[in-house]
């Protein structure tokens, strides 16, 4: 036997490592909510449904209708590093997809138990597999439509004290009606449907530009007091809304930011756009602001952080110029909505 005086390092197994990558990649019912999303867009789905019970604690299942997984592919998925998305630390420079880490479906599988049915276009039959936390506990042919369905049911049930964290139901709900907004306004030809408890909370549907989504999502109000924004140069091309200076917030919850299709929380973008609006806004409010970036990928860095929320990019400082400019030129404009776009 060894000396276990000597041996206090030991490697990790599986199970546990997923359990600590977890914590990073899923917070909340929200992150798993947001993870699947992800996995549906690159997916190809038009069509993208999110059916949650007990804001998310109790079951969360997402159906889409993209390409689907082949049997061999729907094995792996949930193994930790499995991705078709990148092949090598270089496919990280060119990266479009919203994910590529292959530690999502991992990560959610060791906090909760899953269930997935998936078919690829080519394949008679399609896939259903079962996960929990020691693992793939069942794989079989199951009749299945073109797509994937996942279900997450008892979240956080392996590890109680991340539960208890949670906060209240309402605040849950409210993170995940956050993503799924953000979602439906960044990709205006997807249709989205969150469901709550039966209850539909988000419906947009698809073939809708930018302005249906917001007038959808947020009132015609809200888009009636917005200004369109379009800016080009060869570093950067950002278009959208920001907001007259009479429509304000305390807080940023009228932002939206994309940069090249993913939604990204940025401190350096939030502050060049009330930069741009120099003494218009009142201390300590927030205009609105709906902005759309296409960044050369090798110039975003999206590989910061487990949920890729944040990013960093090169060139912040001629970006934050870029950007003031944009809501200068925006706002000197007097170019309104006209009222037939928003309704009344
Ligand atoms: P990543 O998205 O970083 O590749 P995930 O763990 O989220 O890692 O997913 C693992 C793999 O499973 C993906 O690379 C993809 O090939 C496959 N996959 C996951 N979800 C879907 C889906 N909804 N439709 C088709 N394929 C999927
Ligand atoms: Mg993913």
């Amino acid at each position: 036997t060894c000396d276990t005086q000597s041996s206090g390092i030991k490697i990790l197994d599986d199970s546990t490592i997923n359990k600590i990558a977890a914590g990073e990649v899923v917070e909340r019912p929200a992150s798993v909510v947001k993870e699947l999303i992800d996995n549906s867009i690159d997916a190809y789905a038009t069509d993208i449904r999110v059916e949650i019970r007990g804001s998310g604690t109790k079951n969360i299942t997402i159906v889409d209708n993209g390409t689907g997984m082949s049997h061999k592919d729907a094995s792996l998925a949930f193994q930790k590093h499995a991705t078709s998305k990148i092949k090598t630390i270089e496919d990280l420079n060119s990266v479009m997809t919203l994910g590529f880490r292959g530690e999502a479906l991992a990560s959610i599988a060791s906090v909760a138990k899953v269930e997935m049915v998936t078919r690829q276009k080519e394949d008679i039959s399609g896939t259903k597999v079962v996960v929990d936390n020691k693992g793939l506990k069942s794989i079989s042919a199951a009749g299945s439509p073109v797509g994937t369905t996942i279900s997450v049911e008892d979240l956080f049930y392996t590890t109680p004290a991340r539960r208890k964290y949670l906060k209240s139901m309402r605040t849950e709900l409210a993170h995940i009606t956050d993503v799924v907004t953000r979602y439906a306004i960044s990709y205006p030809d997807i249709s989205f449907t969150l469901v709550s408890d039966g209850k539909e909370i988000v419906r947009s549907p698809s073939s809708r530009d930018l302005l249906d989504s917001i007038v959808h999502l947020y009132g015609a109000d809200v888009a009636r007091s917005l200004i369109p924004l379009e800016f080009e140069s060869d570093l950067v091309s950002i278009s959208g809304y920001v907001s007259k200076p009479e429509l304000t917030r305390s807080g940023n919850d009228l932002q939206a930011f994309f940069i090249n299709g993913r939604s990204i929380s940025s401190r350096l973008i939030s502050n060049a756009v009330r930069l741009g609006y120099y003494t218009l806004l009142p201390k300590g409010r927030y205009p609105a602001a709906f902005l759309k970036f296409t960044i050369d990928p090798k110039f975003v860095d999206v590989n910061v952080h487990p949920t890729k929320r944040e990013v960093r990019l090169s060139h912040e400082k001629e970006i934050e110029n870029m950007i003031i400019r944009a809501v200068e030129d925006a706002l000197a404009s007097t170019d309104l909505i006209p009222e037939a776009k928003v309704g009344k």
